[in-house]
C-alpha cells in the first residue's frame, strides 16, 4: 500500500486506474523498462554532479559525472527489465543503446547545462501536505542560488508545449520552494535532456498560475475519493498506453479482451536474467 502520491502516480491513474490499483495498492511490481532506468540512471548522476557543486563550488570532472552515470545505469539494470514481446530479440542491442543515451545525455549535462546552474539545492525530496490522507512526494531537481527552480528530465524527443502545460511537477516543486522560502512563485525551466540522435538540450520556461496548486490538489483529492470508493477505471483500449508495450500487465488484465491477447503471458517481457548479466 502506498503512503505517499506524487505527481507520476496521479498521471498513472489518470491514464489507468486498473494500473495504478495493481501497482501500488496490490503491489505487484514489474521491472522499469529502458527509458526509466536510462532516466534514473542521468538524473542520479545529475543530483550527484550539483551537490558535489554545492558542497565545494567546484564542477566534478565531466569523465566523473557520465562514470558515475553509466555505473548507476547497470546497477539499475539488475533489478530486471521490462521490454514489450516484440523487442526481446533485440534486447541486448537495446540496453547497450540505452547506455551509450546515459552517457550521451550525461555529456551534454556538463557541457551545456552544468556550467549555467548554481545549486543551492539538488536532488531534494520533499513531502508536501496539502490537506490529503497521503502525503504528496516530489524531488527538487535543483534550486539555482538566484532562485530559479529547474526540472531536468530526460526524453526520446522534445517536449511539447501541452505536456509542459500539462507537468504536476514544476507545480509541486514550486508549491514546495514557495513553502520553504515563504516567497513568491519562483521562475522554473524544465529542461529537457533529448537523447535524439544527436543529443540536444531543450530549455523551456514553465508557465506559472497563482490557482495551480489548488487546481492539483482537487484532482489528487479526486483521486483518492475514487481509491476510497473502490473505483478503478480501466484505459481506453484505443489508448496508446493499453498494449504490452507500454502496460506489464496486459497479459493478465481483466479489462483486455482474449482477442487482443495475441501473444502467450510466457513472452511477458520481464528480462531480470538479461539485465543482470548485461550488468554485470
Ligand atoms: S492492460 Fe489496459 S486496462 Fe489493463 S491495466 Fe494495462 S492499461 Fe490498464
Amino acid at each position: 500500500m502506498t503512503v505517499s502520491l506524487s505527481a507520476s502516480q496521479l498521471t498513472m491513474f489518470q491514464r489507468c486506474a486498473e494500473q495504478w490499483r495493481r501497482r501500488h495498492l496490490e503491489e505487484e511490481l514489474l521491472p522499469p523498462s529502458l527509458p526509466v532506468h536510462t532516466g534514473r540512471a542521468v538524473r542520479e548522476a545529475v543530483h550527484l554532479a550539483l551537490r558535489r557543486r554545492m558542497e565545494t563550488g567546484l564542477s566534478m570532472p565531466p569523465e566523473d559525472v557520465v562514470d558515475a552515470a553509466a555505473t548507476a545505469y547497470a546497477r539499475s539494470l539488475r533489478s530486471g527489465v521490462y521490454m514489450p514481446p516484440e523487442d526481446l530479440p533485440s534486447a541486448r542491442a537495446a540496453m547497450t543503446a540505452g547506455r551509450d543515451t546515459v552517457v550521451a545525455l550525461t555529456g551534454l549535462f556538463c557541457r551545456e547545462l552544468s556550467p549555467k546552474l548554481r545549486p543551492a539545492l539538488a536532488g531534494h525530496r520533499v513531502e508536501l501536505d496539502l490537506g490529503l490522507a497521503l502525503p504528496v512526494a516530489i524531488t527538487i531537481d535543483c534550486l539555482t542560488v538566484d532562485g530559479e527552480l529547474h526540472h531536468l528530465p530526460t526524453a526520446s524527443r522534445r517536449w511539447s508545449t501541452e505536456r509542459l502545460h500539462g507537468s504536476a511537477v514544476m507545480v509541486l516543486a514550486r508549491e514546495a520552494v514557495r513553502r520553504r522560502e515563504r516567497g513568491l512563485c519562483p521562475p522554473g525551466f524544465v529542461d529537457v535532456l533529448v537523447g535524439a540522435r544527436t543529443p540536444v538540450l531543450q530549455t523551456l520556461k514553465a508557465p506559472c498560475s497563482p490557482d495551480e496548486i489548488v487546481v492539483l490538489t482537487r484532482k489528487f483529492r479526486l483521486m483518492l475519493a475514487a481509491v476510497q470508493a473502490g473505483i478503478f477505471l480501466p484505459a481506453a483500449p484505443e489508448s496508446w498506453n493499453c498494449s504490452p508495450r507500454w502496460c506489464g500487465y496486459f497479459y493478465s488484465c481483466p479489462h483486455v479482451p482474449a482477442f487482443r491477447k495475441r501473444l502467450p503471458a510466457a513472452l511477458h517481457g520481464v528480462l531480470a536474467g538479461y539485465g543482470s548479466a548485461f550488468a554485470a
